[in-house]
């Protein structure tokens, strides 16, 4: 168990450089490393596992598609019998539509009517699209222009019996459901979802409905939290706000490792006068960091409490929420079970404002990003960048990421940037 620094080392949110904050990329690999899946599976119909994360590898038992099927509408025939160099004309001796497929002998010198998804006719392996062809009454005039074998889908060319469809740890989405549905697949086992306690702590904070006193606020915190973990599809336990005593601090870890995988609080990490998180977790648990360097969101404590994850987020409004998105989220994903990550979407925009910035720390300042005239994104910092003015959340729809060693950017600069869309 490390226990955390001693409050000689205790870290300000001022100290632009801090040799042993680790860089967010290594806090979250250490993290990652860390974690085992929830254990536990359920079996669930198709449409209730969206969103769910597969336990097991989906095999096909059949074809898909299960017959060689047109891609188009036209005329299908042998692609031996196709015109050599010059047109030639040819019996429609039938149709064969989807779902209702022809099932004579097609000789040469013959084709047959095909629509598109129309399983092939025995004999024929070609289809000349309808554009190519001069019909008249039973006959069809072909251009010498085509090759054998052209647009047809061959039996299995999606998916072959046998196959593994889908591996464990997909994390299904609709094109998953879609794909277990074309192999008449109804039921999948999914892993069970983590379930996520989370508390504030502040001798200040209320809840919605009370009447603040001198020095009071509501408490937003528990509605962000709320918001960010049933966006990941996560069940979650409210357990309220949890004053600054050591005894209720220490209470209330031991009660929630006992009922959730993964614990996150906000507030009280740092090492000021209230804040007990971090000694409470190295009491009653373990802590195996508590500084990153980024910002918003520093300190961040991340350890464990018996079986359960523990992640110590800062009280400011904005930290909680950059701390969540850049180092909870993909640890979460690592507790549901899934195998890979989406690599996060960063791209590039022409920052309209110019924006402050020291070196020593990541940074996520929060943007307005949109589509100039041009074609190109530019983006504008919110007007107040303070951890605590959840408003900069509320009115950005992006970060605009900032690396350790960038200064001030002037305006007119390029910047990096990650759009909420896809994060969220
Ligand atoms: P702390 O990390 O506890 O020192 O809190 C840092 C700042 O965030 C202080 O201004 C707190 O009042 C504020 N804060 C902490 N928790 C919350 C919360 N749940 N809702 C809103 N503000 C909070
Ligand atoms: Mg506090």
């Amino acid at each position: 168990m490390n226990r955390p620094e001693t409050e000689a080392h205790a870290p300000s949110c001022m100290d632009p450089h801090d040799s042993e904050a680790l860089s967010l990329d290594e806090a979250v690999a250490r993290i990652r490393s860390s974690i085992t899946p929830v254990p536990g599976t359920e079996t669930l119909d198709l449409r209730s596992a969206l969103g769910r994360v597969l336990a097991q590898n989906v095999v096909s038992a059949v074809d898909v598609p299960p017959h060689t099927n047109s891609a188009m509408d036209g005329y299908a025939l042998s692609g031996a019998d196709l015109p050599q160099d010059r047109p030639r004309s040819y019996a429609v001796i039938g149709t064969a539509w989807a779902g209702r497929p022809f099932t004579g002998t097609v000789d040469p010198g013959q084709c047959v009517r095909i629509m598109t998804g129309a399983p092939l006719p025995p004999g024929c392996d070609t289809v000349v699209i309808q554009e190519h062809v001069t019909r008249e009454g039973d006959s069809a005039t072909l251009g010498p222009d085509n090759k054998a074998g052209q647009h047809v889908r061959p039996a299995g060319e999606d998916i072959s019996a046998g196959d593994i469809a889908l591996a464990g740890g997909t994390l299904l989405r609709s094109a998953h459901l879609g794909l277990i549905a074309s192999l008449g697949i109804g039921e999948v086992r999914v892993r069970r979802l983590p379930v996520i306690a989370f508390f504030s702590t502040g001798d200040e904070l209320r809840g919605i409905g009370e009447t603040l006193a001198d020095g009071q606020i509501y408490d937003s915190n528990r509605y962000s939290l709320f918001g960010m973990l049933r966006r990941m599809g996560l069940p979650v336990l409210d357990m309220g706000v949890i004053r600054d005593r050591r005894e209720d601090v220490e209470q209330a870890f031991l009660d929630a490792s006992q009922v959730a995988d993964a614990i996150i609080t906000s507030g009280g990490v740092s090492v000021g006068e209230a804040d007990f998180v971090t000694d409470t977790l190295a009491r009653v648990g373990s802590v195996d960091f508590w500084k990153i360097a980024m910002k918003p969101g520093r300190p961040v404590a991340f350890g464990h409490v018996g079986d359960a994850l523990f992640f110590g987020l800062p009280g400011n409004p904005v930290s909680v929420m950059a701390t969540f998105y850049q180092v909870v989220q993909p640890a979460l994903h690592s507790l549901m079970g899934l195998d890979r990550t989406d690599p996060p979407i960063l791209i590039r925009a022409i920052c309209e404002t110019g924006l402050r910035k020291k070196a020593g720390r990541l940074e996520f300042q929060r943007g307005i990003l949109s589509r100039g005239a041009d074609g190109h994104y530019v983006v504008r910092g919110t007007d107040h960048q303070g951890a605590g003015v959840l408003r900069s959340m509320a009115e950005a729809n992006c970060f605009i990421v900032l690396p350790i060693d960038q200064e001030k950017v002037p305006a007119g600069s390029t910047v990096t940037v990650q759009p909420f869309a896809g994060l969220v």
